[in-house]
């Protein structure tokens, strides 16, 4: 079955700076798209922050298989309503990868609860990534170990919850690690936090990060979550017992009264 996905890209500095502009003439959600699209099971289209509602209409969100997000200059600008809607379809089984520095999106702060601080530095220095579970589906098909030539750096600590499993783990030039590939659950959704994507360098262009955002695509997919949507439990009334039990104590709630059944 078709795996449909939208690479959503905020596309601020692919239009407001030369070097942006020409790696990525398209944008880079462009760019990842086609990346995606190379893979038969895997159907992508684009959305940005410019469209209206950012390109995710309620509609579109629930055909959405796995939602990518990328996002550095703009994250105010992102309506929270918008955030509210995606994050609902994330808890009802909608898979979510968050490249570079999403970190600091609503999106991700509000996933994650947490500050999502990093120490950062744009030197265009050389990027180690090892892969610290080579059995896990998202590094299928790599190396033990890949190098990106010229990225900035991002160090720990990584003020984010501890992750289900952490797939890759960076080293830099300058001597910082930092933990570049996490997973987590968040209702029934898969969510992917995957470093690399500085902009102003060609990181979306190398092989091995589109193999990596392949197999995040295929990863983050989950199909019987999403046919069953969001958990719902509502009151569950003593008419409703397994049980016989007798109704006793003071109560907040009565019968007919509205939410009560
Ligand atoms: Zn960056």
């Amino acid at each position: 079955m078709t795996i449909n996905a939208i690479v959503w890209g905020e596309n601020v500095h692919e239009k407001t700076n030369k070097t942006v502009g020409e790696l990525y003439p398209d944008g880079m959600h462009t760019c990842i798209a086609e990346a995606l699209n190379k893979d038969p099971s895997i159907k992508a289209s684009t959305a940005t922050l410019q469209e209206a509602e950012h390109g995710l209409s309620e509609e579109r969100l629930k055909e959405t298989d796995v939602l990518f997000w990328w996002a550095h200059a703009a994250h105010d600008e992102v309506d929270d309503a918008v955030v509210e809607r995606i994050i609902e379809q994330v808890w009802s089984g909608m898979g979510l990868v968050l490249l570079h520095s999403s970190h600091f999106s609503k999106l991700f702060k509000r996933l994650m609860g947490t500050p999502c601080g990093l120490h950062w530095r744009e030197a265009g220095e050389r990027e180690r990534l090892w892969v610290t579970s080579p059995n896990h589906p998202i590094a299928n098909g790599l190396p033990d170990h890949f190098e990106l030539e010229y990225e900035e750096m991002y160090g720990e600590p990584f003020s984010v919850p501890e992750p289900l499993e952490t797939v890759f783990i960076s080293w830099f030039q300058g001597g910082e690690v930092f933990r570049s590939g996490l997973t987590y659950k968040r209702g029934a959704g898969n969510v992917f936090y995957f470093r690399p994507g500085h902009e102003t360098y060609p990181t979306y262009h190398d092989d091995n990060i589109k193999t990596v955002l392949k197999n995040a695509t295929h990863w983050a997919n989950n199909p019987q979550s999403r046919r069953a949507g969001m958990v719902d439990a509502p009151n569950r009334s003593i008419d409703q017992v397994l049980e016989p039990i007798e109704e006793r104590g003071a109560s907040l709630h009565a019968p007919g009264e509205e939410g009560f059944k």
